[in-house]
């Protein structure tokens, strides 16, 4: 396989830079999932205190950390006083309300901060965002009735991809058009909300860029990671991703733009189409870590989650060179249908690793866990887990 392993570090000087939060000190985390869950590991490992805030009992994340507390995004007495028990807060699950990181922000610094927040849990403000600072996206247009979704049929053309403007992840809330006559139906499947219509992108493939930023300036990128995809949802990722060298780099250049625009200072994954004639457009933006970023645990000098922590932190990015290339299989709920996965089965392989992430309840299309693998080449890798991942 013809791959490349661009990746890239660089140091902007004269940026401002506070002292670093050193371990021993707690770190607050809003959201209580897998990315959560796996960032609490990794602070731990390095010695941090761990305080987790989520509508849930017994999350993920909860399980790892020194405190959980279980209440609601919207009570803003319980952020202040979870943010007044920590020096830093970050976020593994970027839908929480804006008054929420204000809110904690009054007290801590909030990394990403709220700004950035803002910008990316709205797919229409991101992609003006985009559009307007000279990134490549697919054309776009704001949809708040059947008539604009009309007007921009006929501006943009079909087949087109119609998409809720807040709370969309996973394929939710978006549909795909062929025709006129769906019109009407693929409307009424938004509600009433706000929606953005996109040109479809008949994309090669899906590549992702995560990335972090210091409040020093100091960027560092992850290889780019290949993903596809079933049912709209994340299947198996590996790295690094079959393209050419220039591609990637331009890829890690794109996200470093991105980063510098939105002064991020923590992670930031670009999600992007390769288009058949070999461009690269941005699909969608997530100020944290990433589900194809997971293979960093097992394969990189760093992972994604410490280098969260490095980076809300203050502390030097770790490298991120990848050891041997890796691929990552996701395990969602279904494969519970028949009982307990036989993980013995998966693990007979010595370079097989598995990830599970405390969730009692295996719904279908639910994120239970992942395998990763390592290999001699990414071909090797993707084969060997998604083996494993059969045997289950
Ligand atoms: P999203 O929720 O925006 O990340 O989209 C989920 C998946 O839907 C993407 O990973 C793509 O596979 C597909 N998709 C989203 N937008 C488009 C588009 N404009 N054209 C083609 N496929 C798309």
């Amino acid at each position: 396989m013809n791959s490349s392993s661009a990746s890239a570090s660089r140091f902007v000087a004269g940026a401002q830079s506070s002292p670093p939060i050193l371990p021993g000190a707690a770190i607050g985390v809003l959201g209580g999932g897998q990315l959560g869950r796996m960032f609490a590991i990794a602070a731990r490992e390095l010695g941090y205190r761990i305080h987790v805030y989520s509508p849930d009992d017994d999350s993920p994340a909860g399980q790892i950390g020194d405190k959980e507390y279980s209440r609601s995004y919207d009570d803003l007495d319980q952020i202040r006083a979870f943010a007044r028990e920590v020096r830093v807060v970050t976020f593994e699950f970027e839908n929480v309300p804006s008054a929420t990181t204000r809110a904690a922000a009054e007290i801590v610094p909030v990394r990403p901060d709220g700004q950035v927040l803002h910008v990316t849990q709205h797919r229409l403000r991101e992609k003006t965002f985009l559009q307007a600072n000279g990134f490549p996206v697919t054309p776009f247009r704001r949809v708040t009735s059947l008539a604009e979704l009309e007007q921009s049929v006929s501006e943009l053309g079909l087949p087109a991809v119609l998409k809720t403007a807040s709370f969309g992840y996973d394929g939710k809330g978006q549909v795909k058009l062929k025709s006129p006559v769906e019109l009407p139906a693929a409307w009424n499947t938004l509600g009433g909300a706000e929606g953005i219509y996109e040109a479809f992108v008949d994309f090669e493939k899906e590549v992702s860029v995560v990335a972090a930023r210091t409040g020093a300036g100091e960027f560092a990128a992850f290889p780019v990671f290949e993903n596809t995809h079933a049912n709209h949802i994340l299947d198996v990722t590996f790295a690094p991703a079959v393209i050419s060298p220039e591609l990637a780099q331009e890829a890690v250049e794109l996200a470093g733009g991105i980063l510098e625009k939105l002064d991020v200072v923590g992670l930031l994954t670009v999600e992007m189409f390769v288009t058949k004639d070999g461009r690269l457009l941005v699909n969608e933006l997530a100020p944290r870590t990433h589900n194809s970023g997971h293979l960093t645990i097992d394969t990189c000098v760093t992972s994604q989650f410490e280098q969260q922590v490095r980076a809300v932190c203050g502390l030097s990015l770790g490298s991120t060179e990848m050891r041997q290339p890796a691929a990552m299989a996701n395990l969602l709920g279904h494969l519970w249908s028949k009982g307990e996965p036989d993980w013995a089965a998966a693990l007979r392989d010595p370079l097989v690793k598995l990830h599970l992430y405390g969730k009692a309840q295996p719904r279908a299309g639910r994120k239970m866990g992942h395998l990763t693998a390592t290999g001699q080449t990414t071909q090797e890798a993707v084969d060997r887990v998604v083996r494993a991942r059969e045997r289950l």
